[in-house]
C-alpha cells in the first residue's frame, strides 16, 4: 500500500471517527436534556403533594384489591341474575295457562311446561321447533278438537292468523278434556309470544250456570202454570159465587138480606182483583205478559175509570177531576186494556187513601217525533201521603206502608209493582212526590204513537158570547176557564152561587149566554142557585156538573136544567153541549139509542135457539138465571159429546163452550161441529176461566169465535146473545137485561 494510500485511509478513519463523537455528543446533549425534564418532572410532582414511589406502589396494590372485589361483584350480580331468571321460568312453569315466544322465522324460542304438556311423547318439540310442526301435531295427532274442521285447513287457518294484523283470540278444546283460549300478541323485532290460558272451570261454571238457568226457568213456568191452573180452579167456583150473588141482589130483598148479599159480591169480586193482580204479576215475571197495542181514545179511557171509581169516593168528600191538555190529542196506540189497568191502579189508590179533597188527573204532552207525543199523566190527590223513607221502595212487591197489624185499607201491595212494570214494558217511566199527611202525585210518562182519528161529524158552531161559571173548587175553576176559552168564549169565574147571583143581578140576564154550575157547593148547591135565578126572573140556560147524575133527588130546580154533565168532564161532551144551547133544534146528545136493533124487528114467531154446553151444575144454574128474562130457547149439554149430539138434534143459532170438560173439551167438541152439515156457521163463543196470555188465542184457533172469560158477566152475556140473534128469530129483548 503506497502511502498516499495509508493517508487516505487513516483521513477517511479520522472523519468517521470524528463523525461518531458527533453523533454522540449529540446524542448526550439529548440525554441531558431528557434528564433534566425528568428532574423537572420530579420536582413538579412533589410541589403538587403526590406520592412517593413508595406510595404509588401501595395506591396500585389497593386498585388491585378494588378490582379483585368488583369483579367478585359481577360474578354475584350474574350468579342472582341467572337465578332470578331460574325463578321467573319456574313461575311461568308453574302457571296453568301455556306460556310460549316464538322468533320471526316462526320458531319457537321458549315455552313453559304447561304449554309444552299439550305436546307430551313428542321429544322434538323444544326451543327451535317450527310453529307449523306444533300445529301439525295437534291436529293430526287429534290432540285439539277440530270440530269436524279438516286438519290440513285447520293448520292453514291458524297459520294464516298469525299474518293478520291484530291476532283475535281462539278457543281451543283439547282432547284430555280441556279448554283454552289463545292470545298471540306481535312483539318487538317480530316474535310472537302466546298465551295459553286454561278456562276450563270458567267454561264448566258458565255451563253449570246456564243448567242452573234453565232449571229456574223451568221451574218458573211450572210456577206460571200451576198460577194459571190454580186462577182457573179458583174462578170456576167464584162464577158461582159472584153469578149468583149478582142475581140474588137483583130479586126483592130485605135491607139485612141485600147488605148480606152485597157484601158476598162484593168479596168475590175483590177476591178475583186479587187473583187477576197475583196472576198479572205472574206473567210480567214469567216475561210473559205481552201488548196488544190498537187505537184508543186516552181521554175517554180515564174518564171511564173515574166514572168507575166515583162510586168508591161517594160518602166522602172527594172531587175526581181531570185537566186534559187542550191542545192534546186524545186517540193513540197503546194496549187500552193495560192502560186502563195503570190508570185504575193510580187512580183507585188514591180514592183509596184520600178522605176530603181532591183526585186531579193531568194529562199533557208535546210532539216528539213524527205522529208521536210524549206524554206526562199525573195523578194528584190530597190523602193521607206516604212518609219519606216509605217512598223508596213503594213500587216493590208487596210493598205497603202500614203493616198487617194497623192494615185498614184493603190490597195486596201488588199494584203498584205491576203498574211500574206495565209502564216500563211500554217503555215509560214512573215516579211519585208525596207528604205525608198532605198527599201524593203519582206520575208516568211514555211516549205513544197518534191514532188516526176516528171520523167525526162536521163540528157545529159555538153561538155563545158570555159564560158565567159557579164552582166552589179553584182547580175545577181552572180547569173549566181553560176549556171555555179555548172555544173563544169570554168566561166569568165565581166560587159559590150567592156570588153567582151577585153578579147576575149587577148585569141584565143578556149579560151571560150561559150559566154552568156545580152541582154540590158548600151553602148553596147548584140547585138551589137554580132556583133562585128562576125566582128572580133569570132565564139564561143552565147545565149542571154532577158527579153522580144518576142519584140525585127529585128537585123543583131539575127541570129548569138544560143538561146534567157527568164529573170529571169529558171536552167532547162540554163541546156537545155548548153547540146544542146554541142551536136547539139538534137533538140532544144523550137521548138514548135503541139499544139493540133487533129488539125492534117484528115478531114472526121463531124464538132464538141458544146451546150452552157446561159440565159445571153450578155454573148452568148461573147461566141459566142470567139469560132467564130473555126470550131464547135454551138447550143444556153437559159435555162435549153431549153438545155434538145436541147440535145434530136442536141446530141452535149460538153455542155456548166450556172449554174445560171431561172426555171431550170444548176445543174438541167444537171441531166436530165444525165438520156437521151448518156446523161450519154456526157463532161459537167460548166460556172460559183461563185467563193466561196465549188462552184466547190457542181457543179462537180451534175454530170458535170468540171468548168470554169466567165469571160470567150478564151484559157481555146478553150482548152476544142480542148480537147473534138471526133475523127470522123474535128479538130476545135485552131491555129486561140491561140493568144487570
Ligand atoms: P195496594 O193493593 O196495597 O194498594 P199498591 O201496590 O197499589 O198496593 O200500593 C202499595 C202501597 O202504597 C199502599 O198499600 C199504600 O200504603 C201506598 N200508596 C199507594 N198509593 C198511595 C196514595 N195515593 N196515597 C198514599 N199511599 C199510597
Amino acid at each position: 500500500m503506497t502511502m498516499f494510500d495509508k493517508l487516505t485511509a487513516e483521513r477517511r478513519a479520522r472523519l468517521i471517527a470524528e463523525r461518531q463523537l458527533d453523533h454522540r455528543t449529540r446524542e448526550l446533549d439529548k440525554t441531558l436534556g431528557l434528564l433534566d425534564a425528568a428532574r423537572q418532572e420530579l420536582r413538579h410532582l412533589r410541589s403538587r403533594g403526590h406520592s412517593t414511589p413508595q406510595e404509588i406502589e401501595d395506591r396500585a396494590a389497593a386498585a388491585l384489591t378494588v378490582q379483585t372485589r368488583a369483579l367478585q361483584d359481577a360474578e354475584i350480580a350474574q350468579q342472582e341474575a341467572v337465578m332470578a331468571e331460574r325463578r321467573l321460568w319456574d313461575s311461568i312453569n308453574t302457571v296453568r295457562d301455556g306460556f310460549a315466544v316464538f322468533n320471526r322465522s316462526q320458531e319457537m324460542i321458549i315455552a313453559n311446561q304447561a304449554y309444552l304438556g299439550v305436546f307430551s311423547g313428542y321429544p322434538e318439540v323444544q326451543p327451535g321447533i317450527s310453529y307449523r310442526r306444533l300445529l301439525e301435531i295437534l291436529a293430526l295427532d287429534g290432540r285439539v278438537l277440530l270440530n269436524g274442521a279438516n286438519p290440513a285447513e285447520w293448520i292453514e287457518a291458524m297459520i294464516a292468523r298469525w299474518q293478520e294484523d291484530k291476532i283475535d283470540p281462539l278457543v281451543l278444546s283439547f282432547a284430555r278434556g280441556d279448554t283454552a283460549r289463545v292470545y298471540d300478541r306481535r312483539a318487538r323485532g317480530g316474535d310472537i309470544v302466546s298465551l295459553v290460558r286454561d278456562i276450563t272451570e270458567a267454561e264448566r261454571h258458565a255451563a253449570e250456570l246456564d243448567e242452573a238457568r234453565r232449571h229456574a226457568e223451568a221451574a218458573n213456568r211450572a210456577k206460571s202454570a200451576f198460577l194459571a191452573n190454580m186462577s182457573h180452579e179458583i174462578r170456576t167456583p167464584m162464577n158461582g159465587v159472584v153469578g149468583m150473588s149478582e142475581l140474588l141482589c137483583d130479586t126483592t130483598l130485605s135491607d139485612e138480606q141485600r147488605l148480606y148479599a152485597e157484601t158476598i159480591r162484593s168479596s168475590g169480586e175483590a177476591l178475583l182483583g186479587i187473583i187477576n193482580d197475583v196472576l198479572d204479576f205472574s206473567k210480567i215475571e214469567a216475561d210473559k205478559l205481552t201488548l196488544h197495542p190498537e187505537p184508543f181514545d186516552l181521554e175517554r179511557c180515564i174518564h171511564e175509570v173515574l166514572i168507575l171509581l166515583q162510586a168508591g169516593a161517594r160518602g166522602r168528600s172527594i172531587d175526581l177531576l181531570m185537566d186534559y191538555d187542550l191542545f192534546l190529542p186524545t186517540r193513540f196506540l197503546a194496549d187500552p186494556g193495560r192502560m186502563r189497568q195503570v190508570m185504575t191502579n193510580l187512580i183507585g189508590n188514591a180514592v183509596k187513601f184520600t178522605q176530603n179533597g181532591h183526585v186531579l188527573i193531568r194529562v199533557v204532552g208535546i210532539e216528539d217525533k213524527e205522529d208521536r207525543h210524549q206524554l206526562n199523566i199525573t195523578v194528584e190527590d190530597t190523602g193521607i201521603g206516604i212518609a219519606s223513607e216509605d217512598i223508596e221502595g213503594i213500587f216493590g212487591e208487596f210493598a205497603q206502608v202500614e203493616d198487617q197489624s194497623n192494615r185498614k185499607f184493603e190490597g195486596t201491595g201488588l199494584g203498584l209493582a205491576i203498574t211500574r212494570r206495565l209502564i216500563e214494558l211500554m217503555g215509560g217511566q214512573i215516579w211519585v212526590e208525596s207528604e205525608l199527611g198532605k198527599g201524593s202525585c203519582f206520575g208516568f210518562s211514555l211516549t205513544l204513537p197518534l191514532a188516526e182519528e176516528s171520523p167525526t161529524m162536521p163540528a157545529e158552531p159555538i153561538r155563545l158570547e158570555r159564560v158565567l161559571v159557579a164552582d166552589d173548587h179553584l182547580i175545577n175553576r181552572t180547569i173549566l176557564e181553560r176549556q171555555l176559552a179555548a172555544q173563544g168564549l169570554e168566561v166569568t169565574l165565581c166560587a159559590s152561587g150567592p156570588e153567582a147571583l151577585a153578579l147576575l143581578q149587577n148585569s141584565s140576564d143578556g149579560g151571560f149566554d150561559l150559566l154552568i154550575t156545580d152541582h154540590e157547593m158548600p151553602g148553596m148547591d147548584g140547585l138551589a142557585l137554580t132556583q133562585k135565578l128562576r125566582e128572580t126572573g133569570h132565564t139564561l140556560p143552565v147545565l149542571m156538573l154532577s158527579s153522580s147524575p144518576a142519584v140525585l133527588d127529585d128537585h123543583p130546580a131539575l127541570p129548569e136544567l138544560r143538561a146534567i154533565l157527568q164529573k170529571p168532564l169529558l171536552r167532547h161532551d162540554l163541546v156537545r153541549h155548548l153547540q146544542l144551547i146554541s142551536n136547539p133544534q139538534q137533538q140532544p146528545v144523550d137521548a138514548p139509542e135503541p139499544r139493540n136493533p133487533v129488539a125492534v124487528l117484528p115478531a114472526q114467531g121463531r124464538t132464538m135457539r141458544i146451546l150452552c154446553a157446561e159440565d159445571n151444575k153450578t155454573n148452568r144454574l148461573v147461566f141459566s138465571k142470567m139469560v132467564s128474562g130473555l126470550a131464547i130457547d135454551l138447550t143444556f149439554a153437559e159435555d162435549g159429546r153431549a153438545a155434538v149430539a145436541a147440535f145434530k138434534s136442536t141446530r141452535p143459532d149460538l153455542i155456548f163452550m166450556d172449554i174445560s170438560m171431561p172426555d171431550m173439551d170444548g176445543r174438541e167438541a167444537t171441531r166436530a161441529i165444525r165438520q156437521l152439515p151448518g156446523g161450519a156457521q154456526v157463532p161459537v163463543v167460548a166460556l172460559t176461566a183461563h185467563a193466561m196470555q196465549g188462552d184466547k188465542e190457542e181457543i179462537l184457533a180451534a175454530g170458535l169465535d170468540h171468548v168470554l172469560t169466567k165469571p160470567l158477566k150478564k151484559p157481555l152475556l146478553v150482548e152476544m146473545i142480542t148480537r147473534f140473534c138471526p133475523a127470522d128469530a123474535n128479538p130476545v129483548d135485552p131491555g129486561l137485561q140491561q140493568t144487570g
